[in-house]
């Protein structure tokens, strides 16, 4: 290893050491994937070394026409993928973007109904240990406990009796497709706000995979860097201008200074990219690859949350299936180059840090090429590894085989 010309010799080192094993781990968590060279490019660029506090033509800093530029383009690119009106790309994360959310619509202490974490929400939906979970009033809803899709005809239940004055629709750990059109119905009975926190699924709908939350949602947040293939942020949208106009005085001055605009280039390198004919193909990729992963599994024996998936993603209940727990099988996996989370399961027995699940996604490595006779081996190779964990040297032997299966497919596209 060379670092000619480097200072800082330690942290070089240290992303080397991460590029390594980002190049020999099977990468399988459901919220991450490898962006494009243009995309590291935008981000890496010399874009860092500039202020730009507001938004553009109006910020409070000289030297801005070409950062404005740049922001524009993400703009204009974001309202054509989404077919949308308003576009805030300022937001520094997914959790940012539901806090501006929330802060445009809702004065603190407003109630609000969120998919509990437990069930596959997000913690920003309203989870005591989040902001949402002191700011707000909380209410929770969830999946039924056979079946695991969300339960409508409770959640309209609970909705009209509790009548909030926001419905938050989205989650981390959910692998069917969420009737957007349903919660619009429900909200609207119920006098609510509908926002919708796509932040896993907007690849599949930026795609025309997944149905979109327009027209049901008065504000869509989402994350750019998981299915959207991203830089690491957040983005808000809508389609009404009063909400719009809250939105961007919440995220500016409101919670945020300057915005990152090395970033900003990158979503707009994002956005180009999902406009491509081609990231529709991959998006397709992304879901038949989930489901020939759920359908290994289910061939193996395993319990498989929901039955199957329709998304980038699906949960395995290894309690149910081989008694571990979802903590044992990630550490397992880590010792044999495969990255999973462990995650709960609708009415999971077991604490969130231990869990009796494990959530599986197919972004990252779809990415890197993998085809769906390549996603039967990932399935037998977690298999095998969960299986024999006990015996040292067939995980040690196993590992090496992974690393070589690794190798075979790049991480820079
Ligand atoms: C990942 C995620 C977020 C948070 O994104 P960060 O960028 O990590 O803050 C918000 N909502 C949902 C549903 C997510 O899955």
């Amino acid at each position: 290893m060379k670092f000619l010309g480097y200072k800082d010799i330690e942290i070089f080192k240290i992303i080397k050491k991460e590029q390594k094993r980002q190049i020999e781990n099977l990468e399988l968590i459901a919220s991450e994937n490898y962006v494009s060279k243009e995309i590291l490019k935008a981000q890496g660029s010399i874009l860092t070394n500039k202020y730009a506090e507001g938004y553009p033509n109006k910020r409070y800093y000289g030297g801005c026409f070409y950062v404005d530029e740049a922001e524009m383009l993400a703009i204009e690119r974001v309202k054509e993928l989404f077919g949308c009106q308003f576009a805030n790309v300022q937001a520094h994360s997914g959790s940012g973007a539901n806090m501006a959310a929330y802060r445009a619509i809702l004065k603190p202490n407003d109630r609000i109904l969120g998919m509990a974490l437990d069930h596959g929400g997000h913690l920003t939906h309203g989870h005591k240990m989040s902001f949402s979970g002191s700011d707000y009033e909380v209410f929770s809803y969830g999946v039924d406990p056979e079946s695991h899709l969300i339960d409508y005809e409770k959640l309209e239940e609970l909705a009209l009796s509790l009548k909030p004055k926001m419905i938050i629709v989205g989650a981390s750990c959910y692998a069917r497709a969420i009737d957007f059109k349903k919660f619009g119905e429900i909200a609207k009975k119920a006098g609510s706000y509908l926002v919708a926190d796509v932040a896993h699924i907007a690849g599949l709908i930026a795609a025309g995979l997944h149905d979109s939350p327009f027209p049901y949602a008065d504000i869509v947040t989402s994350t750019t860097h998981k299915t959207l293939r991203g830089p690491r942020g957040g983005l808000i949208l809508t389609n009404n201008p009063e909400i719009a106009a809250e939105i961007n005085k919440v995220v500016f001055p409101g919670i945020q200074g300057g915005p990152l605009m090395h970033t900003i280039a990158a979503k707009a390198v994002c956005f180009y990219e999902a406009l491509q004919p081609e990231f529709k193909e991959y998006q397709k990729n992304v879901i038949a690859n989930a489901r020939i992963l759920a359908n290994e599994f289910i061939k193996l024996g395993y319990s498989v949350v929901s039955n199957g998936t329709d998304t980038h993603l699906l949960s395995v209940d290894v309690k149910k299936s081989l008694g571990m727990t979802g903590k044992l099988a990630e550490k397992i996996l880590d010792e044999v180059n495969i990255t999973v989370n462990k995650n709960t399961v609708p009415n999971d027995p077991e604490k969130p840090f231990v869990t009796s699940g494990i959530r599986i996604g197919t972004p990252a490595l779809t990415t890197r090429g993998l085809a769906e006779a390549d996603f039967v081996k990932v399935a037998h190779f977690i298999d095998r590894a969960l299986k024999n964990y006990k015996d040292e040297n067939y995980l040690k032997a196993l590992k090496q085989e992974v690393k070589r299966f690794a190798k075979e497919f790049k991480i820079f596209n």
